[in-house]
């Protein structure tokens, strides 16, 4: 005798269903996707590297300068490439947020907030605490650690030699050092929502469900190590990458990590849905792409809110909590 399916099975077989559905068009996107690349990627590097060509000259003159003026302490120019310079994209473009979140203006940009009345404005005692572990953060173990680490980047491939990459050898270390960190990240982070690190380790990150700018990097000593600076550092390092490629990339996943954590969903901008969700929510959401979240059926209840409906990226000027609101509350 056939048994109905209780609501969990049919529950189940909906999510399979789903699964299987959402796997067959991931599988025709990245398939065409990657043919398309294939057949495209020759040309446009041809194109990029004729670009690169004319100013390719000038970048290969601007750093011979460079070496011969710190000619015999190459560390100094590595420390400014790998530390100075990443650091200073990061306070510039939160210099800019914080004042949003200290003052709610411009309005052009507060009306982006994704969760509306949190941070309106921001706690200054709070705020003040996380700038403080952030400068700790990045005085005394970022800078350390790169001035530590310069050796092995030395051994694994001279940073400082004198040939600048090619654009498209560029391009392609950008792509890998973001699958790298999407891979290392995903899984620091979940191990260190296992109960066995959460509460001594990743809380304090999370004492923030309504993240700001700043809170990318709000972390303990512990996490930031393993979670944000290996990451980031595994590929350049297994790479043998030229101080260059270091340089653009530090300073390009401060940013990303910035706008993240931010809370504002700009326009032209990569979306922050996700992450602000993980934040709000704990236990959805840990990687950086979304790829290793979808694989793993970590973003599962993530995918059925209003936030994966405006996990896009905003090609217009219309604030998504406007054109995809949250459904009335039914009291
Ligand atoms: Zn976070
Ligand atoms: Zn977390």
């Amino acid at each position: 005798e056939r048994q109905e399916p209780g609501w969990p099975d049919t529950f189940l077989s909906l999510q399979e269903g789903h699964i299987w559905g959402s796997m067959r068009r991931t599988a025709l996107i990245l398939g065409s996707g990657l043919l398309l690349s294939v057949a495209f990627w020759n040309s446009v590097t041809w194109h990029l590297q004729k670009f690169w060509g004319a100013s390719g000259y000038f970048w290969q003159a601007q750093w011979e300068r460079l070496l011969s003026t710190f000619e015999g302490r190459e560390w100094i120019l590595f420390f400014i490439g790998a530390a100075l310079v990443p650091v200073l994209f990061f306070w510039g473009f939160n210099g800019l947020l914080l004042v949003v979140d200290m003052t709610g203006r411009p309005n052009f940009i507060a009306r982006y907030r994704i969760q509306q009345g949190k941070n309106e404005p921001v706690d200054s005692g709070k705020l003040r605490q996380a700038i403080h572990t952030v400068l700790f953060n990045q005085s005394f173990i970022s800078l350390p650690m790169i001035v530590f680490l310069y050796p092995f980047f030395k051994w694994c491939g001279d940073p400082c030699r004198r040939e600048l990459p090619t654009f498209h050898r560029f391009l392609l270390e950008l792509a890998l050092f973001t699958l790298t960190e999407e891979v290392l990240f995903y899984y620091s982070h979940r191990l260190l929502h296992h109960p066995a690190f959460y509460k001594k380790i990743h809380k304090k990150h999370h004492e923030w469900t309504a993240p700001i700018g700043v809170v990318s990097l709000y972390a303990h000593p512990i996490e930031h190590v393993a979670s944000n600076m290996l990451p980031a550092m595994a590929g350049p390092l297994a790479m043998g990458s030229h101080l260059s490629s270091i340089t653009v990339w530090f300073s390009l996943a401060l940013i990303v990590t910035t706008i993240s954590h931010c809370g504002y969903h700009l326009p032209f901008l990569p979306s922050p849905e996700s992450h602000d969700y993980h934040h709000l929510k704990f236990n959805q959401c840990y990687g950086v792409l979304g790829v290793l979240d979808h694989l793993h059926g970590t973003d599962a209840l993530f995918k059925q809110t209003k936030a994966y409906e405006r996990h896009i990226l905003l090609l217009g000027f219309t604030p998504l909590s406007k054109s995809i609101p949250d459904p009335q509350k039914m009291e």
